[in-house]
């Protein structure tokens, strides 16, 4: 074991030109694929460098390795980057002309040993005739080293980027043998997402899997019932007092379903003392701007937004998530709330539920089901069930960083009371039986 990690060093810092593995994490998930006994699950954030887990493996290993990529330009990307470093690596894809084609097939199935060491190919080419014959005759000539699925969530409905060609994979994996290993890639998933690549992609049990945990434990999170407080708006102006601190120090976000929400919300809160500003689509000219640098720059507190707000918004220093109405999945949630707490230090994660916001949700989400290309492309079904998780997560008294570990196939982390249920589980419990019976505030 020893020696393949000194190898495998060695060619991560002589090919690869990179210093040393990225975290322990990606040492371990490329050790495991040099020794080839078992398929390989490989989850971490975009960026946290996927693309070696198979890269590395794949030129230590005397074979070809096979790669599944969804996208042309994201295939062109790899192949200048591996080339660049003195990698043999090909393409067979549709766009390809005959001639060209003929030379990679050539080296492939030819009678001396291939040069390439990478084979990229798009999950629709998998699906011809033309390369199953290819994928044969590697596999006759004893030639295959891995079968590599980047973006593997495109496997499955319930993903955010389902490709009916991925479903392909799994007569490709088939074709060519379980004896070699699946390496499997994404930075998407949940159980659900899991699970239809075990299916689809034919598994070998049991495997391993290399999974960046989803637990925060700086992270509190609760959950308020608007119909159970005399002032709301009260209740919120206290929240975000407590997670801002006595120094008031740092800012906070509060996301709301419509422009109007944002609007009304940020006026109570002004109107308390609070220096916030509402951040939505129908801002005029540059306001956007300015109120997004008025929030970064810390002469806004509390920026209230629609959920447009927050892709690439690089602050630290946010003391607070409160979503003012219910988020339409736990992933969108996850991401959301995620966005408190990066400086490491405690901050807080709320959301205020109530039964009509759901209730309107629902309907929303049940009138798309009218639209024909909707329903059929079983997007509904999707949506659906991500709102019920969503609704599960508010009313269902447990861990709440259980119910998001659960959602991403995560074990139960170690809360240690870092959420209102693990904190006062009785009044958790009460609160949300006087919710469900109906009572009000
Ligand atoms: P992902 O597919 O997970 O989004 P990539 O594989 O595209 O990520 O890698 C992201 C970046 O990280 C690339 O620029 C890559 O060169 C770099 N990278 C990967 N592994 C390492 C490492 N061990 N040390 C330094 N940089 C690395
Ligand atoms: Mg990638
Ligand atoms: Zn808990």
């Amino acid at each position: 074991a020893h020696n393949i990690e000194q190898n495998a060093r060695e060619v991560l810092q002589n090919l690869f030109g990179h210093a040393d593995f990225k975290d322990s994490l990606q040492k371990s998930a490329i050790l495991s694929a040099i020794k080839g006994e078992e398929d390989i699950f490989v989850s971490m954030p975009t960026g946290a460098g996927k693309s070696l887990c198979y890269q590395l493996p794949a030129v230590m290993h005397p074979g070809i390795t096979l790669v599944v990529s969804p996208l042309l330009a994201l295939i062109h990307d790899q192949i200048k980057r591996l080339r660049s470093l003195g990698v043999a690596v090909e393409t067979m894809n549709s766009k390809q002309e005959a001639g060209e084609r003929r030379r990679v097939v050539d080296d492939l199935c030819g009678e001396r040993p291939p040069e390439t060491k990478l084979l990229y190919i798009t999950p629709e080419l998998c699906a011809t005739e033309n390369f199953r014959q290819v994928a044969q005759a590697l596999r006759v000539k004893g030639r295959l080293a891995y079968l590599a699925v980047d973006e593997a969530h495109c496997v499955s409905q319930w993903g955010h980027d389902f490709r009916p060609d991925y479903l392909k994979l799994g007569y490709l994996r088939q074709k060519i043998g379980k004896a070699v290993p699946l390496i499997a890639l994404t930075a998407t998933a949940t159980k659900q997402v899991m699970d239809d690549i075990r299916t689809c992609l034919k598994w070998r049990q049991p495997g391993k899997i290399f999974k960046q945990s989803c637990f925060r434990k700086n992270l509190f999170y609760d959950v308020m019932f608007i119909d159970l407080l005399d002032n709301p708006y009260e209740d919120l102006r206290k929240f975000i007092m407590k997670a801002l601190g006595p120094s008031e120090k740092g800012c906070g976000i509060v996301y709301c379903r419509t422009r109007d929400a944002c609007e009304e919300v940020a006026t109570r809160l002004l109107a308390k003392g609070l220096t916030a500003k509402a951040y939505h689509a129908g801002l005029k000219g540059n306001m956007r701007t300015v109120v997004q640098d008025d929030w970064m720059e810390g002469r806004v507190k509390v920026i209230v937004a629609t959920i447009s707000f927050g892709m690439g918004v690089d602050q630290s220093c946010v003391r607070f998530v409160a979503h003012w109405t219910l988020p339409q999945s736990m992933a969108g949630y996850y991401q959301e709330s995620g966005r408190a707490g990066r400086d490491g230090n405690p901050a807080y994660c709320r959301i205020y539920h109530s039964r009509e916001e759901r209730n309107i949700i629902w309907f929303l989400i049940r009138k798309t089901n009218g639209s024909k290309k909707f329903s059929l492309s079983g997007k509904w079904k999707a949506a659906k069930s991500n709102f019920e998780g969503m609704v599960g997560y508010c009313e269902k008294p447990r861990c709440r960083h259980e119910a998001i570990a659960d959602y991403f196939g995560d074990g139960k982390p170690p809360c240690e009371k870092t959420c209102d249920f693990c904190k006062l589980p009785r009044e958790t419990a009460n609160r949300t039986e006087r919710f469900q019976s109906g009572a009000c505030g």
